[in-house]
């Protein structure tokens, strides 16, 4: 392969090892452990292995976290109860309803529901609207992970096209959002300023569009939908896609024959999927500083 190798387990062991020492930080300054709540509804076997090591992922940097497992059959009424008692609890910093619910529930209400300051998958109107106006209390996890992945190895973003394949509210448009500012956050303005074009399932010529990118960025949710013609060469490849097949798990993007046309990309797994946990930590600890006044 020819491609550098985006490693997404170096970049979030490093940033983990940041976060740990914030949080020790915060909990000498204020006596008080940082706690992420989450909340799992149903028996769904991929839920549950990514709240686990959600879990596990807090215990590392020194994160308190909770876990209500609710049963199937839960109703719209019981689940907004919970959220409503997370949010009066002063011991919970971060509220984390693990998604996609059950058939029966309704997302939005619930979602809309969790108290901005507690919001770490940062999904509430209002934190979305601060993202959008280049001022955020928090980051989406998984595009502040493929901006903190590019970032840290080094790929300049400021003045690039960048392609995002995929339009969703978790994925495609807040991280659209996020690198047309001028700066980023966390990262600052090297990290930002790009031009972007995000594309989607009426997008006509795709190929076309996606051969423009410096840096491409697949959220598709197909498996291997991006085809080393369907790239630019010496382009940066974020595989953000995390699809079971038969053969195990793999991305969005044909990675091995990507891998010959592109000058860096991601691997699934091992890549952007380990960053969008540890930003969820990083949000945690920012969620207590904000209701500690910080
Ligand atoms: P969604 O299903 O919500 O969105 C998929 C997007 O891809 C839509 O905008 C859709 O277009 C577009 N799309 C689908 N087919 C095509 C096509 N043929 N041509 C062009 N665009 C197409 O998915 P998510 O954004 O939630 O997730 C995308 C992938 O990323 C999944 O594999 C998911 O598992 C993974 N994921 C990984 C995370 C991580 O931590 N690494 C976190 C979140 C998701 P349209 O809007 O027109 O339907």
């Amino acid at each position: 392969m020819k491609a550098a190798l985006l490693d997404g387990k170096k970049i979030s062991a490093e940033i983990q090892g940041e976060i740990k020492q914030h949080v020790a930080a915060f909990v000498e300054k204020t006596g008080k452990q940082p706690c992420l709540a989450a909340v799992l509804i149903g028996e769904d076997p991929a839920s549950a292995v990514y709240v686990r090591n959600k879990e596990r992922a807090c215990e590392r940097v020194g994160l308190r976290s909770e876990l209500h497992r609710l049963p199937a059959e839960t109703t719209q009424e019981q689940l907004m109860a919970l959220v409503d008692q997370l949010n009066n609890d002063p011991a919970v910093s971060g509220i984390l309803v693990q998604l996609p619910l059950p058939g029966h529930l309704d997302q939005t209400p619930v979602l809309d529901s969790i108290n901005p300051i507690k919001d770490v998958d940062c999904f509430h109107p209002t934190n979305v609207g601060l993202v959008s106006q280049g001022r955020p209390q928090f980051m989406p996890c998984t595009p502040h992970g493929v901006i903190q992945i590019l970032h840290r190895n080094g790929v300049e973003i400021s003045g690039k096209h960048v392609v995002i394949v995929g339009r969703s509210e978790i994925v495609g448009k807040p991280l659209a959002a996020m690198l047309v500012q001028k700066t980023s956050p966390s990262c600052g303005p090297t990290a930002a300023n790009a031009t972007v074009t995000v594309c989607h399932s009426r997008t006509q010529n795709l190929a076309e569009i996606t051969r423009t990118a410096d840096i491409l960025v697949a959220a598709i949710g197909v498996p291997k939908f991006i085809t080393a013609d369907m790239v630019k060469p010496g382009a940066a490849v974020v595989d953000v896609g995390i699809n079971r097949t038969d053969d195990g798990l793999c991305g969005d993007v044909d990675f091995d024959a990507v891998g010959e046309v592109a000058s860096s990309i991601t691997p699934v797994p091992g890549g952007v999927g380990r960053l969008t946990v540890t930003m969820l930590l990083d949000n945690t600890l920012t969620a207590a500083k904000l209701q500690a006044g910080e």
